[in-house]
């Protein structure tokens, strides 16, 4: 049976803002922890099986109970949209700020 969740946790450079992210640690990072976005390269999560490679920017913020906060990807390349929990060291200022759609800047 295939592993629907693959560890794959490396330091890339995010193409959105071009910062250095370092690993997670601690799970699978899967978006940028400074401006939020993320890249289109997985079918399940991790698994890094897609070949779209767009860049998933935010589209909205929902606080969750259990996990913190929800942060809702769409790729730019192809529209898929996917919902993605935060990291530990996401920046909480921003999280808190994309709540608030108003606050999200249209790409
Ligand atoms: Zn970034
Ligand atoms: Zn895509």
């Amino acid at each position: 049976m295939a592993k629907v969740f693959t560890k794959n946790d490396n330091a890339f450079i995010c193409k959105a803002c071009g910062k250095q992210v370092p690993p997670l640690g601690y799970s699978s990072r899967n978006h940028c922890p400074f401006c939020l976005a993320s890249l289109h390269v997985d079918v399940n999560p991790g698994d890094r099986a897609c070949e779209c490679m767009g860049i998933m920017y935010p589209i909205a913020v929902t606080p969750h109970s259990k996990q913190g906060y929800i942060i809702t990807h769409k790729c730019s390349a192809c529209g898929k949209v996917g919902n993605n929990r935060c990291a530990a060291d996401d920046d909480v200022g921003l999280l808190i700020k994309y709540t608030n759609p108003f606050n999200i800047p249209k790409r």
